[in-house]
């Protein structure tokens, strides 16, 4: 009999260049070459969802030649490792911290930021995961700690338990977040016992990473609730990405589709410019396009913030379509998701009352 449990799944995964090669009718030597580069492998699940070369679905897991191609894009653009204290640890932003705990994912997106880690044992070892930790631990202004690798549920029950429980000792650490991609690519992992442990240690959020409208479907709906149904709140954290969901009706539909499974938008990330994924970067216009496309036309629930990691390590900065046509004392003049023009009057100021201002000669000599 088959093994069905995620761990059973998982071992059935496409991943030698062979196999890859010979199911998507490559060539194996092309293959071997990328998966030098950066590790393929692509769940039997996810590849069952294919259903024509090149199609959205294809092009985030499938390697391409294109990978191989010279450009300038950098191994770590966003400079984390400059920000990383200890190597599981980024800590970029005044009150929170990445905390990477694997290295491990169930497929590898062709377009992962973090290339130069994920898939490298060395890169994020469990020996770091202790050093995160007591990093936290003597830091009290970190309150909010989001986990992540690699995919953290690429991790035992018992092993990530384990990091949970270590957090949630730390007094200091407010909020738990798990950033996962595995209710997209093996949506078996989300077992009703993973559910029961990760509600022990409430407040804890999870962000899913789904990319297209065709990735939700009854499996990854019925892993959703399941962690719904823990009490979890979940957000998604979406990648604009060319040939995938570069299309305002696509992104819609996803946004859509994601609030319907219990889902809350919460990013459009602009692809960031890491080494070999030159061909899944769009313009910043077509991001915006995208923006103008969702706010209005559908639910206010299903309109995430569109962000740019900016390169060098400035963190996400928010990109918004612009809706303030003009602003001066008297009126702001605001534009709708339709294109037409409002007046907003704008508060009167009181008449300030004039200051006092001691005469000249009795200031202080100014050197
Ligand atoms: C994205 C990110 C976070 C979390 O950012 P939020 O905007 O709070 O979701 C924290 N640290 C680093 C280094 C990040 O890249
Ligand atoms: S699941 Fe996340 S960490 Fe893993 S390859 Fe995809 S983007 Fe990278």
């Amino acid at each position: 009999m088959e093994d069905d449990s995620w761990q059973g799944l998982l071992k059935r995964s496409l991943k030698s260049p062979e196999e890859i090669a010979r199911f998507f009718d490559l060539d194996p030597e092309k293959v071997k070459k990328i998966a030098r580069h950066f590790r393929v492998q692509i769940t039997p699940y996810y590849a069952g969802l294919i259903k024509a070369k090149g199609d959205a679905l294809y092009r985030q897991v499938v390697p391409d030649a294109a990978e191989l191609e010279e450009h300038d894009g950098a191994a770590d653009p966003l400079n984390e490792d400059d920000d990383s204290p200890v190597p599981s640890v980024v800590h970029r932003y005044p009150d929170r911290v990445l905390f990477l705990v694997s290295h491990l994912c169930a497929s590898y997106c062709r377009f992962c930021t973090r290339k130069r880690k994920v898939g490298d044992p060395n890169q994020i070892h469990p020996r770091f995961i202790e050093d995160g930790v007591d990093y936290i631990r003597a830091h009290p202004e970190v309150r909010d700690v989001v986990i992540s690798g690699g995919d953290p549920l690429m991790l035992s029950d018992r092993r990530l338990e384990h990091i949970l429980k270590l957090l949630r000792e730390i007094p200091h650490v407010e909020i738990l977040r798990l950033g996962t991609r595995m209710p997209c690519y093996l949506p078996a992992r989300i077992t009703p016992e993973l559910a029961a442990m990760l509600k022990k240690y409430h407040p804890l959020y999870v962000n899913v990473h789904f990319n297209h409208p065709d990735e939700i479907t009854e499996e990854s709906a019925r892993a959703l609730n399941l962690l719904a149904d823990a009490g979890i709140p979940l957000g998604n954290q979406a990648v604009l990405l060319k040939g995938v969901n570069d299309d305002p009706a696509v992104m819609k539909r996803l946004m859509q589709k994601l609030l319907t499974v219990r889902v809350r938008p919460y990013y459009i990330y602009q692809a960031d410019c890491v080494k070999g994924t030159a061909h899944f970067r769009t313009t910043v216009e077509k991001g915006i396009e995208i923006m103008q496309a969702l706010r209005g036309w559908t639910s206010g629930m299903a309109v995430p913030y569109y962000v740019i990691d900016a390169p060098g390590g400035g963190g996400k900065i928010p990109i918004v379509p612009n809706y303030l046509h003009s602003v001066s004392d008297e009126q702001v003049v605001l534009r709708n998701y339709a294109g037409e023009l409002f007046v907003y009057p704008q508060v009167r100021p009181k008449k300030e009352k004039r200051q006092r201002i001691a005469p000249c000669a009795a200031a202080p000599p100014q050197s």
